[in-house]
């Protein structure tokens, strides 16, 4: 039977739980966002005994669907003050669902100092003293835990900026050759789990594809299915395999769409220096890898392995990362985009967070544009906690406000990615809109907008980017749920068979008789609740609009604006 294992770090009490019915049928973000309205009072504050970190994996962890293992992390964001489900790749998800762990909730807050790890495994669960790992980066975190349990364990935890409850920290995860950097970044979850006094998660389970499944082998075919969608689709079985996310890189450069210099400039003359081709190259030049998987069973394998130059391994450079310390700043030496990615990986930062917040600190002159030691070393002010540090640690909109600039690319408080909302008008409105803050992985409009997958609207247009951001934003809510990774959307889009394969997997594994419409249905149901908590946290109409800059400067090459009108984006949840 599936339990629901919740953790009281007031009382150090663990106890395992059984599913209540209301949540037999929810997984990964469906699960985490209807725990977090039920039990998070929306008004409460991030960091207080009030919020609940909810880490649930998606229905289908645990079994050999293809690239199926992804987590979803739930609570108030301290960075946006509303919902947040932030999702992950790394080896836990498979674990949790090969347990039958429902979810794990972490709620209370210890009223005394010190750090706890909690320590999961077939035998049972327990908090344990953690005080040695306090102040540790999470790769020597990840090292320890591995070393003194053994090299199989998954690791979730957190570094010294969840510790010291900086609003962008995240949580991270170990991949399957032990890095720790499979994060759930945004929203400063990490921060949240700092807040509870917990520093680590281990769960040492040798199991990975051994969820239950009621119909093994209905399951089977359709598991098989799938994975030919996935590998007959150019982008899900060709670029993503060969060059990565990064491989958007030079895609998206041209397309004029690339943020360059705090979001001043759509194009990069030197944007071929950092991107997925090139990462490529160096790469394997030095020993790592252009692509590998993030966890067992993902076939699309869009991860990499990058030696840095002092040896140490910075695993992975993505395409969003690339972009925001490259050329966001200026940036066109790949390996100072490394260090950077590196030094968040370890501190426990969001990387996205991190860059656009650099970007604010070289819009108002603390750093230079293009002075990549500069950046470092800012950077690096986040482990000691100096007073540059922490405004570094909170994000774009706290750098805007102690710099005193307006330029400030967020929504609801969190960094917009890597794709200007003036000529990818389709995430500009998902930027606006989504109840997580800017976030391009919560209605990825760049499919039709620039990959030409599932249709093509014009990116620099307004027309069809409310009905194309709304459709994602629903689409996506529902593969959230399911733990699949977003990227099998690229092959769903194009392929009618998609979405009713992955019903038949789920309708095998749980014996249910769900139809297309009903995962249509679960994803509405998924951003209604989502919804619903913010507007009880005080989230208004307000509060679905970009940055004003977007809306009066031009942005080149195509003299674009951000010109959807306000009662068209106040549309996208009518359904
Ligand atoms: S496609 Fe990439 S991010 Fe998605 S599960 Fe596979 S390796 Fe992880």
């Amino acid at each position: 039977m599936p339990k629901i294992l919740r953790v009281n770090m007031t009382t150090k009490e663990v106890k395992f739980e059984d599913v209540p019915e209301k949540y037999a049928a929810l997984g990964g973000r469906g699960l985490t966002s209807q725990m977090v309205l039920d039990d998070v009072p929306p008004t409460c504050e991030p960091l207080g005994e009030f919020n609940k970190l909810v880490i649930a994996p998606g229905l289908l962890s645990g079994t050999n669907a293809p690239s199926s293992g992804r987590l979803s992390v739930g609570g108030k964001s301290p960075l946006t003050g509303g919902i947040k489900e932030s999702n992950a790749g790394g080896i836990s998800s498979q674990k949790l669902g090969s347990m039958g762990i429902k979810a794990i909730v972490i709620e209370g807050k210890p009223a005394e100092k010190g750090s706890y790890m909690l320590k999961l495994s077939e035998e049972g669960a327990e908090l344990v003293a953690a005080d040695d790992l306090a102040g540790k980066g999470t790769y020597d975190v990840t090292k320890i835990c591995r070393e003194r349990f053994n090299d199989k364990v998954a690791v979730i935890t957190i570094g010294p900026a969840g510790e010291m409850l900086m609003p962008s920290a995240g949580l991270t995860n170990n991949d399957t050759e032990g890095n720790s950097s499979r994060y759930a970044g945004r929203g400063g979850l990490g921060a949240v789990m700092g807040s509870k006094g917990l520093k680590a998660i281990v769960i040492d389970c040798n199991k990975t594809f051994d969820a239950p499944v009621q119909d093994s082998d209905a399951f089977k075919v359709a598991a098989k299915k799938f994975t030919k969608i996935l590998l007959d689709h150019p982008v899900c079985g060709q670029g993503l395999p060969a060059y990565g996310t990064n491989v958007l890189m030079n895609i998206i450069n041209e397309a004029g769409a690339l943020p360059v210099r705090n979001f001043s400039k759509g194009r990069f003359d030197k944007a071929n220096d950092v991107g997925g081709e090139k990462l490529a190259e160096v790469a394997k030049e030095r020993g790592g890898k252009a692509t590998h998987a993030c966890h067992p069973g993902c076939v699309m394998r869009c991860s990499n392995v990058y030696p840095m130059p002092d040896g140490k391994v910075c695993a992975p450079i993505e395409y969003e990362t690339a972009w925001c310390f490259g050329p966001n700043l200026e940036i066109s030496d790949l390996d100072v985009v490394a260090k950077l990615n590196y030094i968040c990986n370890d501190v426990g930062l969001d990387t996205i967070e991190a860059g656009c917040t650099l970007g604010v600190l070289a819009e108002a002159g603390v750093i230079a544009f293009g002075d990549g030691e500069a950046a470092i070393k800012a950077l690096e002010e986040v482990e000691k906690g100096t007073p540059l540090g922490r405004i570094i640690g909170g994000g774009s909109a706290v750098a805007g406000k102690a710099f005193g600039i307006t330029r400030v690319p967020a929504v609801k408080g969190q960094g917009i990615p890597a794709y200007d909302p003036r000529s990818c008008k389709g995430n500009g409105v998902t930027y606006a809109t989504t109840p997580m803050g800017a976030d391009h992985t919560a209605g990825y409009a760049v499919t039709a907008n620039i990959l030409k997958v599932g249709g093509h609207v014009d990116p620099n247009k307004s027309d069809g980017q409310v009905e194309l951001s709304r459709n994602l934003q629903v689409a996506t809510a529902a593969v959230d749920a399911t733990g699949l990774c977003l990227f099998v959307a690229f092959a769903v889009l194009d392929n009618p068979e998609g979405v009713p394969t992955i019903v038949e997997m789920i309708n095998a594994q749980y014996g249910t008789e769900l139809t297309p419409d009903d995962v249509i249905a679960l994803g509405q149901q998924i951003l209604k609740v989502e919804r619903e908590f913010n507007a009880k946290a005080g989230f208004t109409k307000a509060d679905d609009r970009l940055p004003e800059f977007f809306t009066t400067e031009e942005l080149e090459p195509h003299k674009t604006k951000f010109d959807i009108k306000d009662e068209e984006l106040d549309e996208v949840f009518n359904f």
